[in-house]
């Protein structure tokens, strides 16, 4: 960690990037020695905090408050987990915070443990700060799975009868507004037909043929979208669309396969309805295909089951978190964005929510993930002036 020019960040938000970075909190393991470690970081500065578990009790979300005041307060929001480095070509430990050239690599660097760690490092300023609005940390786990474990910590919110008047979900954006992304539905759906041997197709019920003609379904649908259907220019793809993107099954070129299995989904704009499409799919397979089926065999069955479910964020471009968030970033500008993230779940749970974080998106989930140190000096500065506005 040589460096001869003086870090351009807090040491304190240095220090809490390479203790973040260093637990290994993909998704599919445990997070809780980072959210125990954040948790007692917090109490040590006379900071107590509410962890909310999921049904394992090995993975946990954080929320605290610094500040008193009777206004609602604002959220700053970070997912804890991170994507797998599994077959990456790394240069550097995906796991150890190293600093080259004015950047930050590390796993999570970007996405999004800077952003924690500029928000924790603040905690002295927000408690010597007179605040009239209390800010909130809210650290989640399973977000790159689904977006997860943010449902829990917003029910324990409800149930508690804790009214945050907005969220700032610092996903790396760059330090730019984001007012809107896209929802998302995916779907697993398995097509059990009946084995035949492939010279007496009449018998068999082909699960391959159908789940085809269900890709097929789908795919007009997204061509419809494209076509014909509202578009909002403020995103990349100004239209809602849908994808399969897995298909498996069958045994052997001579016998009618039973199985066939489909991963399909959607990203809707804001203001398309995802349960009419999902009734139109369904519909098609429950009404066209389905009865085709079980003129052969009545055993034969079209199941689908729901692997993800986020809703989209649509923030208005006049609104007082916009304008907070544009201030706070000195952006005057905003955009929308195709991934998605756990802002529409706030926003549906009826806290409004802005993204802005340090980094960059397109950094986030690859090899070699980094974020630059002027990022997170960027991220330093709005947290900074967040504290102050949050003052008066
Ligand atoms: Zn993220």
């Amino acid at each position: 960690m040589k460096r001869d020019a003086p870090l351009p960040i807090k040491a304190e938000t240095w220090e809490l990037i390479r203790t973040l970075v260093a637990f290994d909190t993909t998704s599919r393991g445990s997070n809780l020695g980072l959210i125990e470690w954040v948790r007692d970081w917090l109490r040590a500065r006379g900071v107590e905090a509410r962890l909310t578990y999921d049904a394992t009790e090995a993975k946990a979300n954080l929320f605290a408050t610094i500040g008193g005041g009777t206004k609602p307060g604002i959220v700053l929001s970070g997912h804890t987990d991170v994507v797998p480095v599994d077959g990456q070509p790394w240069d550097t430990d995906p796991f150890e915070a190293t600093i080259r050239d004015d950047r930050i690599y590390g796993r999570g660097s970007a996405d999004m443990k800077s952003f924690i760690a500029a928000a924790l490092a603040a905690t002295p300023r927000f408690q010597a700060a007179d605040l009239q609005t209390p800010v909130h940390f809210a650290l989640s786990y399973d977000e790159e799975v689904g977006c997860i474990g943010v449902r829990n910590l917003l029910a324990d919110l409800a149930r508690n009868g804790i009214a945050p008047g907005g969220c700032i979900v610092g996903e790396p954006t760059s330090m730019q507004p984001v007012i809107a992304h896209k929802g998302k539905r995916a779907y697993k759906c398995c097509f059990h037909g009946r084995e035949a041997h492939s010279a007496l197709t009449p018998q068999g019920v082909n699960a391959i043929e159908f789940a085809a003609r269900l890709v097929v379904h789908v795919r007009g649908i997204a061509d419809r979208m494209r076509a014909t259907e509202p578009r909002d220019d403020g995103f990349d793809v100004p239209f809602t669309t849908l994808q399969t993107g897995v298909i498996k099954g069958g045994t052997a070129g001579n016998i009618v396969p039973r199985e066939c299995e489909l991963h399909f989904e959607f990203r809707y704009l804001p203001g398309i309805d995802p349960d009419a499409l999902e009734r139109e799919i369904k519909g098609y397979a429950e009404h066209v295909l389905l009865p085709e089926m079980r003129a052969v065999d009545p055993a034969t069955a079209i199941t689908f089951e729901t692997k993800a479910e986020i809703p989209g964020l649509d923030m208005a471009e006049q609104d007082r978190l916009t304008d907070l968030a544009k201030a706070l970033s000195r952006n005057a500008s905003v955009s929308k964005v195709a991934y998605a993230t756990e802002g529409g779940l706030f926003q549906r749970a009826g806290i409004p929510a802005i993204i802005c974080g340090p980094g960059s998106i397109e950094q986030a989930h690859k090899p070699n993930e980094f974020i630059a140190l002027e990022q997170v000096a960027l991220c330093e500065a709005f947290i900074e002036r967040l504290a102050a506005s949050l003052e008066r």
